[in-house]
């Protein structure tokens, strides 16, 4: 099948032999086959050994603040029997930055985690505080998948060879650079890498969508020996009736939505992680708090339904987990944004949006 890239990339000869022009290399390539953050916004962070200890130290000493049973509730989910049809979209919640995007007759799993730990091994490390929105049984059948690292609370392996064994070749498989022999070592051959920028087709009964890789401020590592070997990124979804989603996978607040939302906008749907923020001195670089969160909202254009991820199900930082969703409405409120545009889902929920509806909401919710 013909995997097509929009923008081209990477040295080599073009189709009639000549040699290509050289290319500048981009900012966010070391040069080394590693990555690293561009901005002045990303020093220090979540990547540095000597911090993480030291933050485990300080919890240790200090205690954090637990979290209150029976304070997550879960919903059934309401999935269109036959998929979504041509200009509708139908988003289901199940849980942390796992969802099932049902748009113009396609079926998107982001980031798909269905385990009960996120860690390397199965019986340590962060636990589900609240069971998946959807049984994996449950899964109407799965075009795509998009990854946006390979935190282990993102790429689950255990999830992945489930996709991979029900759904098979049917799935297409979209990452940033540096995932592909990962998969195939799992039987998966069906990859498209795309580096920041880059986009490809996906073809659905009901026309062609555009997935496009574009930046986000985090890092990568499964094990020591990986370095910062794989590319992270975040996720446009361009559908053939216009609708537009933003995926931000795991993301500190950095200077560059400003640019996305002006390349890949209006957003009709916007995915932004507000969880995993506290405590701040070790966190802010790689995650965003709901108020940095609201801020790139703004950024990215204020258009279209805010839905926030990357909370309520695995514990991997200070604040409770029913904090994110609380500080969220406060800053949508003291930002004064309507709030129609907001939707803190419950596990399971589904929102349906439709091309018609969300036009009327590409106008700027603040004003501007
Ligand atoms: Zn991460
Ligand atoms: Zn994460």
């Amino acid at each position: 099948m013909q995997e097509e890239t929009g923008i081209g990339r990477g040295a080599g000869t073009s189709q009639a032999g000549t040699a290509a022009p050289p290319r500048h290399r981009p900012a966010h390539h070391v040069g080394d086959g590693t990555f690293r953050n561009p901005w002045p916004t990303a020093a220090g962070g979540a990547s540095r050994a000597g911090a993480f200890w030291r933050w485990r130290w300080d919890r240790l000493l200090n205690g954090v603040e637990p979290d209150r049973p029976g304070s997550l509730p879960l919903v059934r989910p309401e999935l269109p029997p036959a998929g979504a049809r041509y200009g509708e979209l139908h988003l289901t919640w199940i849980g942390h930055s796992t969802l099932l995007i049902q748009l113009d007759g396609v079926n998107i799993l982001p980031d798909p985690v269905w385990s009960r730990r996120v860690s390397p091994v199965s019986w340590l490390g962060p636990a589900r505080h609240a069971p998946p929105g959807l049984p994996f049984d449950e899964l109407p059948p799965i075009d795509a998948v998009l990854l946006s690292h390979d935190h282990y609370d993102h790429l689950d392996d255990p999830t992945v060879r489930r996709l991979a064994d029900r759904f098979g070749e049917r799935i297409r498989w979209f990452t940033s650079l540096g995932y592909a022999d990962w998969l195939a070592r799992r039987g998966i051959h069906r990859v498209t890498e795309l580096d920041w920028w880059d986009d490809a087709a996906l073809a659905g009964p009901l026309g062609t969508l555009r997935i496009g890789a574009l930046p986000a401020q985090h890092w990568c590592r499964r094990s020591p020996a990986d370095g910062l070997s794989r590319l992270w990124a975040s996720w446009s979804i361009l559908a053939p009736s216009g609708l537009r989603v933003y995926f931000g996978g795991d993301s500190g607040y950095f200077p560059e939505y400003g640019r996305i939302g002006a390349a890949r906008g209006p957003f009709d749907l916007m995915l932004l992680p507000i969880g995993a923020y506290e405590p701040e001195w070790f966190m802010r670089a790689a995650h965003m708090n709901p108020d940095e969160a609201v801020l790139a909202y703004r950024d990215l254009g204020a258009t279209g339904l805010f839905v926030p991820i990357h909370w309520g199900t695995f514990r991997l930082s200070d604040e409770p987990l029913i904090a994110p969703p609380r500080r969220l409405r406060d800053a949508w409120r003291n930002a004064g944004l309507p709030p129609d545009r907001l939707a803190i889902l419950r596990h399971g929920e589904t929102r349906v949006l439709t091309a018609r509806a969300a036009r009327a909401a590409r106008r700027p919710a603040d004003g501007r």
